[in-house]
């Protein structure tokens, strides 16, 4: 046994998640952290050694930059929790000699185009789809049923995402997506329009080894009817049946195993149609940029960061050591934006810290910031994070949590 600690890049955490850093302290791992821009990191926390300022919207630079670190003082591992950096993350694993995802894979996981193709292929459960290329080309989709979902291929967080209930409006729709995420993601190469898929949604965690997939929790995250998707609700376990749980465990098995996901954490959301699972998307990442370890570790006790780290250093992840055993109740509630404008106050978060069921409230806007509407993004204004007995203490939980919290704006929005 080697007394050093391995070290692991982590590129772009949210740095406000004690938890993550807690979780890779514990498990005995360094970090060196590369910050999103803007991050302060003069007084990081435990286990994090280093930081290593790159540009990674400048991948060659960015990995010269990881190289010459590697070259004075090697990393055994690299790791990313955060959606967009998943293919940064890949490229440099491969460049470093570090084991990671396949860089083919992680291209196909940031393309819900390419995910769709696939899982339509391999014969799972999926909606109808058309990949469009060009605004000019959006009557192609006209012969789906409708309503559809219109979404850009490289989105997350439900930036541009719409539904569409009239084909009369499919145009308009079409061109405000691909607009607002040329301009939010920086770049954009197709929307992607899917029939409606009415039902609860889930979220499921799960952690691979070696092609084999541990399923560690399946949350409820509500039944959104949009038009937008704004982020409400995660409680878990959901409250399903055997069958159900069996039915969702088997799909997103082989919904990772089609896309190519064989190793580290996933995030895959899906939605029961009539008891049939329907993936939605997967994420090779933990969910939440790692709100989701905080979850499976209350209600699986599996530590997906620690997990994670293990993977990406090329070890064994304990989640694949031992059964998982069901010990709880977690839940996170995403503060709804409630309005948009400069915010003025956001007011009830400390009385919500204070309830015997909150472990963390993560609050990310505050007074000053700009809260744009969905479809539009600007980011979460705060997660409140509790544990519970069992899943209907969650839903009683969050049934007061509007109550609770209000955020008010100095401008009112339209
Ligand atoms: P993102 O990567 O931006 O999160 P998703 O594909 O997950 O994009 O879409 C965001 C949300 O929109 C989903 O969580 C779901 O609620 C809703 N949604 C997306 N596609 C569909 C669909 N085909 N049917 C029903 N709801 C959908
Ligand atoms: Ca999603
Ligand atoms: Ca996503
Ligand atoms: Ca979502
Ligand atoms: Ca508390």
């Amino acid at each position: 046994v080697s007394a050093r600690r391995p070290r692991v890049v982590l590129v772009q955490p949210r740095l406000n998640m004690p938890w993550v850093f807690a979780s890779a302290a514990e498990a005995g791992f360094d970090l060196v952290v590369v910050p999103r821009p803007g991050d302060d990191l003069s007084d990081p926390p435990a286990p994090v050694v280093g930081v290593l300022e790159l540009d990674t919207g400048d991948p060659e630079a960015a990995i010269a930059g990881l190289r010459a670190a590697h070259a004075r003082r090697p990393f055994q591992g690299i790791a990313t929790f955060f959606e967009a950096a998943v293919p940064f993350t890949a490229l440099a694993a491969r460049e470093l000699g570090l084991p990671g995802l396949p860089v083919s894979v992680a291209a196909a996981v940031r393309d819900k185009s390419a995910m769709r193709m696939v899982w339509t292929a391999a014969g799972l459960h999926s909606p109808r789809f058309r990949t469009i290329t060009s605004p000019r080309r959006w009557s192609e989709a006209l012969d789906l049923r409708f309503p559809v979902v219109v979404k850009p291929a490289n989105g997350f967080s439900s930036i541009a995402v719409s539904k569409v209930d009239d084909p009369a409006h499919l145009e308009l729709a079409v061109v405000a997506a691909w607009d607002l995420t040329r301009r939010q993601l920086g770049g954009i190469d197709a929307v992607v329009v899917e029939e409606f898929l009415t039902g609860p949604e889930y979220a499921v965690e799960a952690m691979g080894h070696r092609g084999e997939t541990r399923i560690c929790t399946i949350g409820y995250k509500g039944e959104p009817q949009g038009p937008y998707f704004e982020e409400g609700v995660y409680q878990a376990p959901a409250d399903l049946p055997a069958a159900a749980v069996a039915a969702i465990e088997r799909e997103v098995s082989a919904a990772l195993a089609a896309i190519g996901v064989e190793d580290g954490p996933s995030h895959t959301e899906l939605r029961l149609v009539d008891g049939v699972p329907h993936v939605l998307e997967t994420g090779a990442r933990i969910g939440g940029s790692g709100v989701s370890s905080y979850l499976a570790k209350e209600v699986a006790g599996v530590d997906l960061v620690a997990d994670a780290l293990r993977v990406a250093v090329g070890a064994v992840p304990h989640s694949h050591l031992r059964p998982i055993v069901a010990r709880g109740a977690a839940a996170n509630y995403i503060v709804p934006c409630g309005g948009q404008g400069v915010i003025a106050a956001v007011d009830g978060l400390d009385e919500v810290a204070a309830h015997p069921d909150v472990d963390h409230v993560v609050q990310m806007l505050g007074p000053g910031d700009t809260v744009r509407p969905y479809p539009d993004f600007s980011g979460y204004p705060a997660f409140v994070l509790s544990r519970h007995a069992d899943a209907k203490a969650a839903v009683a939980f969050h049934e007061q949590l509007p109550a609770m919290v209000r955020i008010s704006y100095t401008e009112e929005g339209a």
